[in-house]
């Protein structure tokens, strides 16, 4: 049971790792604004370095988990390659509860994506 346990561990700290190499290598601007109906989006064109503009309406959802949403789509069209919408989301929100709640577990990785989301938003923010 133990073991079980820190196996997961072990994973999920893996998988960070490499979604924080990722959202470095992708070229990233995101803004905070109204949106309607959903509550983040993002454009980005499929290249060896992605170009992504994201949108978040913060009054929806907190900044932190609407970064980390958008980036698990582009992070899986990456490196799986493009799926449609309805395939993708579930595949999105399954990981990203599991994922934030491992990032919740320890301030430093919590700071660590607070800095990271800040160094891409546009026109200051908070
Ligand atoms: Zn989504």
């Amino acid at each position: 049971m133990k073991c079980h346990r820190n196996q997961a561990i072990h994973d999920w700290r893996l998988f960070n790792r490499r979604l924080q190499k990722f959202t470095r290598r992708v070229d990233i601007k995101a803004r905070i604004a109204k949106l309607h109906p959903s509550v983040a989006q993002s454009t980005f064109t499929v290249e060896r370095c992605p170009k992504v503009r994201m949108v978040i309406d913060t009054d929806l959802g907190g900044m932190i988990p609407c970064y980390i949403h958008e980036l698990l789509h582009i992070f899986f069209d990456d490196n799986i390659g493009h799926l449609s919408y309805t395939i993708q989301e579930p595949m999105v929100q399954a990981i990203e509860t599991h994922l934030y709640a491992f990032l919740q577990r320890d301030k430093r990785r919590m700071d660590w994506w607070r800095n990271e989301v800040r160094s891409h938003l546009r026109g200051g923010g908070s």
